[in-house]
């Protein structure tokens, strides 16, 4: 069937309008006011990510007007949380830029607590400051939406295009629009991917009434690691998936309430597990066990550990904390803005926060760029401060040439969250820039027969679907075809069980791991069978070809890294202990999609901080 094709020419393409994507779009303006600057998103960027709902609080903020950090102790916490291992480089850039990206939210109408005694923004804990936050997202889109020449809402993107003559280089990308069906052709000299992170790889503990319910956004399908690792970009840290502590069921976060209201979790037996199980924990990681605060895995591992014993449930004390009118209110709107679920959740189970304590568990794993984990593209490092074999030419520039990540995107560089993943944003806007007026004009050169072969292979799904049809077994089952759904419930069930999802206590070993590649090499098989039955369908589709593929990189990172390094996110169980003399580095891969070959390496750490 001959599809409507459209074909937009740019200097540079944003894929993404999300945290990352928003930064981009305003910074690339700001240097390259004459440039056809464009943005594409698969929903619409007024409220579209993982700030779509609104947030409570900034977590990046390092509040060096009023010296309260500098950029170095931010390095020092993101390296401590995430074992030792981060790339300090990125850390550094972010912390040393990320507080004017704040002052701008706020010129452009955020509204921000303030300390009621120094006028300082409300500190929720050392590196988070308290906003008003539901009209977050919106906020930051006007922002990008102004800055960009046109932004393409509801365009999911598929693919990366290479250059003909440059196979290593980047020349846009193709896509569809997820409401008529017509085929875009983005004709790009820079591309800067931001496509947020990758919640339903694993099985989700929400199952029926609360299908589909997961902490980090449904909607990260991924996208950020499947679009590079089918180009063949190098990827680091794959392995390093996050598995967050949240009250149960609605998934509401708990920095607010532990750092700000000062909260407490215990066992079912009112006893503080995390400091009754140091010694044990200091027996597993070592020196690691004394960082201050205590890395999120680690105390994840405490959590699972009391679960495993039979201690559960693990409370948070809720009712001692709220005990004036103000706290209360902070409590609630911690939800209200963020999280409408978890007060949900409360309201349906009759559980008034003031009057009882509420049930707290670990969460599925998510695979994630800038939370308290660190996966994603490895990307060359600012030009000042990153080691020789850390940087081969732009900044946020990934091994691709002309193609840049932010946010989730880039791996290596945790505790970005918002206001650093818009930062992140800002530092490959500006460095992409840079790139192409270099570039002096070479337009990219794409592959018409190549663009042929995607457009037939992108809709294939809603073919596959026409045909099969005509063997309905019942409703729209059908032996000739896989239903996207079908083909997500395979793939989270076969991580959960063989890749260290909740249902194995995170556990996994080599035999598991083989076996779990095994039923991944067979699921890709069947992708070749997806049927969709229509647009929205469709964009299922490809959503599970990106979770798909990322799960094959973390499932070969799993396996190459032979030691637990972070208890609480996942356990080798035929590797239990943290080994720094073999795995004081990063795990770094490349698929070769002619060849269907996956490359693993060890890279080197560096400590550029003290
Ligand atoms: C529940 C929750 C609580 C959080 N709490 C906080 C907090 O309190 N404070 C804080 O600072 N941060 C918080 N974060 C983290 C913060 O939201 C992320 O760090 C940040 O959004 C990451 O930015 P990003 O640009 O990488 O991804 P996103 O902001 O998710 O943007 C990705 C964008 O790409 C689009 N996209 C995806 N795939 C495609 C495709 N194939 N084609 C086109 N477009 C596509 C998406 O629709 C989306 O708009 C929280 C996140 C969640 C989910």
């Amino acid at each position: 069937m001959a599809r409507r094709t459209e074909v937009v020419d740019c200097d540079v393409l944003i894929i993404g309008g999300g945290f990352g994507g928003c930064g981009a779009a305003y910074e690339s303006r700001f240097w390259g006011r004459d440039l056809r600057i464009v943005v594409v998103e698969k929903a619409n960027i007024e409220r579209s990510g993982a700030v779509a709902h609104g947030l409570s609080a900034i977590n990046c903020y390092m509040g060096m007007r009023w010296n309260e950090n500098q950029p170095e102790d931010h390095v020092r916490y993101a390296r401590g949380d995430l074992m030792g291992l981060v790339r300090e480089d990125l850390v550094y850039d972010i912390a040393r830029h990320v507080d004017s990206t704040v002052h701008k939210f706020e010129e452009w109408g955020l509204p921000i607590m303030k300390h009621p005694d120094t006028g300082h923004y409300l500190r929720e804990g050392r590196w988070q400051i308290m906003i008003h936050g539901e009209s977050y997202k919106p906020i930051v889109a006007e922002a990008a939406a102004k800055a960009a020449s046109k932004v393409y809402n509801r365009i999911m993107v598929t693919h990366l295009l290479l250059d003909r003559h440059h196979p290593d280089r980047v020349a846009g990308a193709v896509g569809f629009h997820v409401r008529d069906g017509t085929f875009y052709v983005f004709r790009a000299k820079a591309v800067i991917v931001a496509a947020g992170g990758a919640s339903h790889i694993y099985r989700p503990r929400a199952i029926g009434e609360g299908t589909g319910r997961t902490w980090y956004a449904p909607w990260s399908s991924a996208s950020a690691y499947g679009l590079l690792i089918e180009a063949g970009a190098k990827m680091i840290q794959m392995e390093n998936r996050i598995v967050l502590a949240r009250f149960k069921d609605g998934y509401g976060p708990v920095g607010a309430w532990f750092l700000l209201l000062k909260a407490y979790a215990t066992n079912a037996y009112g006893e503080r597990y995390e400091e009754a199980r140091f010694d044990e924990i200091k027996a597993l990681v070592g020196k690691y066990a004394d960082i201050k605060p205590m890395p999120t895995c680690l105390r994840n591992h405490a959590m699972i550990e009391e679960m495993k014993a039979g201690r559960g449930p693990i409370f948070m004390h809720t009712q001692e904390c709220l005990d004036t009118p103000e706290k209360e209110e902070i409590g609630w709107e911690d939800f209200l803005d963020m999280t409408v679920g978890q007060a949900v959740v409360w309201a349906s189970q009759n559980i008034d926060p003031k009057e009882r304590a509420s049930e707290l568990i670990t969460s599925e794993p998510y695979v994630m760029g800038s939370h308290a984990t660190c996966s994603g593209a490895w990307a060359s490092g600012p030009e000042d401060c990153a080691p020789r074999d850390w940087q081969w030419g732009y900044n946020r520039m990934t091994t691709i040439e002309g193609l840049f990540g932010a946010g989730d995107t880039i791996g290596g560089s945790a505790h970005k969250f918002s206001s650093g993943s818009f930062t992140e944003g800002r530092i490959a806007g500006k460095s992409a820039v840079r790139y192409l007026r270099d570039l002096n004009g070479a337009g990219p050169a794409v592959d018409e027969a190549r663009l042929r072969q995607l457009a037939e292979a992108i809709f294939k799904p809603l073919e596959e679907y026409r045909v099969g049809r005509n063997e309905f077994v019942a409703g729209t089952v059908s032996p000739n075809y896989l239903l996207p759904l079908h083909g997500l419930q395979r793939l989270e069930k076969l991580m959960d069980e063989y890749v260290g999802g909740y249902s194995t206590f995170y556990l996994t070993n080599e035999p598991l791991l083989d076996r779990g590649l095994e039923l991944l090499r067979m699921l890709r098989e069947d992708l070749d069978h997806l049927g969709a039955e229509d647009l929205h369908q469709l964009q299922r589709a490809w959503e599970l070809r990106h979770r798909v593929l990322t799960a094959e990189a973390v499932v070969r990172h799993t396996r190459f890294r032979e030691e637990t390094r972070w208890p609480g996110y996942y356990y080798r169980a035929d590797h239990p202990r943290l080994d720094d003399d073999a795995w004081h580095v990063f795990v770094a891969s490349r698929y070769d999609a002619a060849a269907d070959a996956w490359q693993l390496e060890k890279l080197p750490v560096h400590h550029l901080i003290s």
